[in-house]
């Protein structure tokens, strides 16, 4: 199987036999991705004209019928995504349910969201100010969709959710998309925009996909086109270092990894709830996806008086998960997308010994369920402490793409708090704490170097949406090394699409235009 990528109207094959995608609990090449030879110009230049003209001509309400159709579509296929998933991504149910039906239920948010802009092309933010001595002449600020295509470049851990997400906010916004998987995972990508696409949902141009690396598609961009990137830092600064990228300046997100952090309160001791949440927390970061999550959690500072029944817990947890193959149902932790990524884990992890000390796995796991430990990806769940993370600087600079966490203790919160930031920006931060002061003061503290925090108390109790899941509603990214990006966060993701343009006028003007758009500030 070799998968062609659909641009300029047509399914279209590159020229090589490309890169190999595996099975990774078998290492079997289950598939190959190349786009050598295509046109990315041409490709860039179709979506740019034909898809963004007959988006431009929809109102934000009937491209919400769009968005609610395309998750109709993958619904109605969930059945084969999840086996897709489970074989190329080597995802458990649980794992796949994150992805796919992450996907779905963003799609779904943002038709909703469409329906509620009602039949409008524009935005117009509340208020104006008067600019002259004489009550004639105000301002306001209007959003206008761009008229560009928008490249979206994704890592391989979320086939399913990174694309659609990306889509859903651009196509809402009246942009094309020419969406990227990263080539290990890119099987699940290719299905579900075949699948939709077979469904003539989407007008021509709207939605297209390039499978494989996709060389000259970042060198092609124009001014009003975007890229948004999500994966490695390393790529992300390869990115932004792109001629075209500095000469032409389409806008440019981008959403790299993070070392993000969890922070139990100091008191959360070990009889109390929090606790028992904060472990639960922990144990899905080292099991779910096999913590090959961007949100996840890699580090935990908590009081250190607490730590050692916290480390006796998390392994007491951790015993109980079986590891192999995700077509045994009673597996909760699969193996990494392949065997590359497994080494460098493995090896990530023996750089952290520098400066912390394993506390159970560290290595390929021996006890497998339907699997040979020499073929597949596996890494056992890996917990760590480090005895003085304040003097640390690889277990706060190292991310280890893989079911690896860190404890680390702290005396005062304060310490907490600056080694949090230590990671030098994440993407998600969590306390767990039932104290208000210690809540009002920790959350005000970290939010400039987190782009999201959760504070879980008693009263949250489960009822929280986990560490690690980005919802829709809410924005996604965080700034320094995460990448300095954001996506979603409801209405606020149109901003990357559209521009905002100051409009002077008389009020009445400007009271027309407010008549004919919908009224939101972004
Ligand atoms: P990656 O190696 O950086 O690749 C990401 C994407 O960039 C892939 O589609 C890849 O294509 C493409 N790419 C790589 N080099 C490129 C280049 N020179 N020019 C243009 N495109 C290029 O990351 P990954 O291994 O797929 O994903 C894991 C990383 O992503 C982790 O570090 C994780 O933290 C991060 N991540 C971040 C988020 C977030 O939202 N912040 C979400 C998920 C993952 P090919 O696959 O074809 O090479």
């Amino acid at each position: 199987m070799k998968f062609k990528s659909y641009v300029c109207g047509n399914w279209i094959n590159g020229s090589q036999q490309g890169r190999p995608l595996h099975n990774p609990v078998t290492g079997e090449v289950v598939a190959h991705a190349d786009a050598t030879g295509i046109d990315m110009g041409a490709a860039l230049a179709f979506a740019r004209t034909q898809g963004e003209a007959a988006l431009a001509e929809m109102t934000f309400s009937q491209r919400g019928t769009v968005l609610k159709e395309i998750a109709a579509v993958l619904g109605e296929n969930r059945e084969k995504y999840d086996e897709i998933a489970r074989i190329n991504s080597g995802n458990t149910d649980r794992d796949a349910v994150i992805d796919i039906d992450g996907a779905i239920g963003t799609l779904k948010y943002y038709a909703h969201l469409g329906k509620t802009f009602g039949d409008t092309k524009t935005i117009v933010e509340p208020g104006q100010d008067q600019l002259a001595r004489d009550a004639v002449f105000f301002s306001t600020h209007l959003w206008t969709s761009r008229p560009g295509v928008a490249l979206q470049v994704n890592a391989y851990n979320f086939p399913s959710w990174g694309m659609w997400e990306k889509i859903a906010v651009a196509l809402l916004a009246g942009i094309p998309s020419i969406a990227k998987p990263a080539t290990a995972t890119a099987w699940l990508s290719h299905e579900m925009m075949h699948d939709v696409l077979a469904a003539n949902i989407a007008p021509m141009g709207a939605l297209n996909i390039v499978c494989g690396r996709g060389e000259g598609l970042v060198e092609n961009l124009q001014a009003m086109d975007s890229l948004a990137f999500t994966g490695s830092a390393e790529t992300g600064r390869i990115l932004r270092a792109n001629a075209n990228i500095l000469n032409v300046a389409p806008r440019m997100t981008i959403e790299a990894d993070s070392i993000n952090a969890t922070i139990l309160g100091p008191d959360a001791s070990a009889d109390s709830q929090v606790f028992d949440l904060a472990v639960k927390e922990i144990v899905k970061a080292l099991s779910i996806k096999a913590g090959q999550l961007c949100t996840n959690i890699r580090r935990v500072f908590v009081p250190k008086s607490v730590l050692p029944v916290l480390q006796e817990r998390i392994v007491e947890k951790l015993a109980a998960l079986k590891i192999g193959n995700p077509i045994n149902p009673a597996v909760a932790i699969g193996p990494l997308v392949n065997t590359q990524q497994r080494d460098i884990a493995l090896s990530g992890i023996k750089q952290l010994t520098a400066e912390a000390r394993i506390i159970t796995g560290g290595d390929i796991p021996v006890d497998l369920i339907d699997a040979d430990p020499e073929v597949g990806a596996f890494v056992a769940p890996t917990l760590l402490a480090c005895a003085d993370p304040q003097a640390g600087k690889i277990v706060h600079d190292l991310e280890i793409f893989g079911p690896c966490v860190t404890l680390m203790p702290y005396t005062s919160l304060n310490d907490a708090v600056e080694m949090a930031a230590a990671g030098g920006g994440s993407l998600a931060v969590s306390l767990f704490s039932n104290d208000p002061s210690v809540i009002a003061t920790t959350v005000v503290a970290l939010a400039p170097w987190h782009g999201r925090v959760m504070v879980v108390d008693d009263k949250v109790g489960h009822n929280h949406t986990g560490h690690a899941i980005v919802m829709p509603q809410c924005v996604h990214g965080g700034p320094g090394r995460a990448g300095g990006g954001e996506e979603l966060g409801g209405a606020r993701g149109l901003r990357f699409h559209m521009q905002r343009t100051a409009l002077q006028s008389s009020p009445k003007l400007l009271d027309e235009l407010r008549d004919c758009a919908v009224e939101l500030a972004l």
